[in-house]
């Protein structure tokens, strides 16, 4: 019987409960496990200092139900855990499969470095319902549209979520905590954030994994009424899930086993879940979209590149748009780390359409913002927006800022809540270009950054001229 510990590898899955590697790891090693994480700078370089705060507290979280046995390192994965093997006398490393580009290439480069040593490392399970690759068309070909992947996600019944393994005894080491994460997240910034705010928000965001099952046992109690009210950015109607997800204090089996018997509820929460598992099997066999658009057709789009457009971005960055539904989007991203998912695409619109910028622009300053920031969900949110992507209406489909926020703002609640230039207007002044105008225009909120109509057509113009060749 072996007496070496197992070495844990803790990356997307900060978590003891429903997850499968982890099990495997308390069987390999004997119930002696060596729970690790790597701050690879790599990684963590362009991170926004939001997400490497909220990280942060999710690892102490995790640190706490591990009995401060945490083990942080800094640098390479390979050399680290090389390193961590050879002092604690380990010759197996568990950790979850990351199925994302970068992730892949890192998980390749650290099981070929550490077999050359002798020591194997063993990828376990996803952080998805499904994994990616698991579901393709009839004819075996990967997914292109939702509808397709869909109808297969829905024939697999996800296996019941597994308890916390019993008896591991955690095995601590040296470890350097934290700080470095800090330190080194938010060290690569793009020269068109300018002065851009980089201060880490999103402190009013609780995390980890007793947390994350505090929030689904709320969100639970009201699941029912998901469907009706997900799209009213004003009320708190959707599961905020999305932090927790995006670093695995909680596994979406386990989300969909506890709304399981909800009572009432309809199909539309896993349809979302459904969206997150189809765009990371996008990703999975288009790698190159992280960067690149998934519809050829549309890489000539022009874009617009200049001080100007510079200028244009960052207006839209900091929320001063003069259109409220943009602007208080925005501006809940600066303030909370987190964005409601219609203003997430009325915003992204925006930014494409109307300001003619290149989405790789607004998915940058998103994933330097968000708490849930996620490569697959975020770059594929925006090329579904911009019509580069998975959208199969793709680029007609423009969405105008005031109109949405009449439809899904009817009140203003949402707007007044994130613009206090607007708070004291009532609807509809409150959603209107510039803060309404005569009367009710307000001195201290911009004017209109550009005509929606004028902008439109100039949209529809470009897409013709791509398409065109
Ligand atoms: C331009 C753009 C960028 C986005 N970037 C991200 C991102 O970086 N990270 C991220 O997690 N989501 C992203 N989304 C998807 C979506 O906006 C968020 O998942 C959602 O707002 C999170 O809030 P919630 O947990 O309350 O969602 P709910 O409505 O409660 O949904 C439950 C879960 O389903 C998943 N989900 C919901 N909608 C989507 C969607 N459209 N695509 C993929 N997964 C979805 C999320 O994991 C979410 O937590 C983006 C959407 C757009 C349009």
């Amino acid at each position: 019987m072996s007496t070496s510990p197992t070495i844990f590898w803790f990356r997307r899955d900060l978590r003891l409960a429903d997850n499968p590697a982890l099990v495997e790891a308390a069987i390999c090693g004997d119930a002696v496990v060596a729970p690790a994480f790597i701050v690879d700078p790599r990684f963590a370089a362009p991170a926004g200092p939001t997400r490497a705060a909220y990280l942060r507290a999710t690892l102490e979280a995790l640190d706490a139900t591990l009995e401060g046995n945490l083990i942080v390192r800094n640098g390479d994965p390979s050399t680290e855990l090389l390193a961590l093997a050879t002092e604690v006398g380990a010759t197996c490393v568990l950790a979850t499969r990351d199925h994302a580009p970068a992730g892949r290439r890192r998980d390749e480069r650290v099981a070929r470095a550490l077999a050359h040593e002798g020591i194997e490392v063993r990828f376990v399970d996803s952080n998805y319902v499904v994994p990616p690759g698991a579901i393709t068309t009839k004819s075996g070909s990967p997914c292109r549209v939702y509808g397709a992947y869909r109808r297969g996600w829905e024939l697999v019944v996800p296996p019941t979520p597994l308890a916390v393994p019993n008896g591991i005894v955690w095995r601590g080491a040296r470890s350097v905590g934290l700080d470095a994460l800090t330190e080194i997240a938010g060290s690569v910034r793009p020269a068109y954030f300018g002065e851009l705010p980089d201060d880490a928000s999103g402190e009013q965001w609780s995390a980890g994994e007793v947390a994350a099952h505090e929030r689904l046992e709320l969100f639970a109690t009201n699941a029912s009424t998901y469907h009706a009210h997900r799209d009213s950015p004003g009320e708190d109607a959707t599961s905020r899930l999305s932090p927790f997800l995006r670093f695995g204090a909680l596994h979406p089996r386990q989300v969909m086993a506890a709304l399981s018997n909800t009572p009432g509820r309809d199909r539309s929460f896993e349809t979302e879940l459904c969206w997150r598992d189809f765009y990371a099997d996008v990703l999975f066999h288009y790698p190159e979209s992280i960067s690149s658009v998934l519809q050829p057709s549309m890489s000539s789009l022009r874009v617009d590149r200049d001080a100007a457009a510079v200028d244009r971005f960052q207006t839209w960055a900091r929320g001063e748009t003069g259109y409220p539904l943009v602007d208080a989007g925005m501006r809940q991203l600066l303030s909370e780390g987190w964005m409601h998912n219609r203003v997430r695409m009325v915003a992204a619109s925006f930014l494409v359409k109307h300001l003619h910028l290149d989405w790789r622009w607004g998915a940058k300053w998103f994933m330097w913002r968000l708490i849930d920031g996620d490569i697959a969900s975020n770059q594929h949110g925006w090329q579904w927006t911009a019509g580069t992507g998975t959208d199969a209406a793709p680029f007609h489909r423009i969405f105008n800022p005031s109109l949405q926020a009449q439809r899904f703002d009817p009140d203003g609640v949402y707007v007044r809540r994130h613009v206090p230039e607007l708070a004291s207007l009532s609807a509809p002044q409150c959603l209107m270009p510039g803060g309404g105008d005569g009367l009710f225009a307000h001195e201290s909120y911009p004017a209109p950054m550009v005509d929606l109509n004028r902008e439109r057509l100039e949209a529809l113009s470009r897409f013709k001229e791509a398409r065109s060749g």
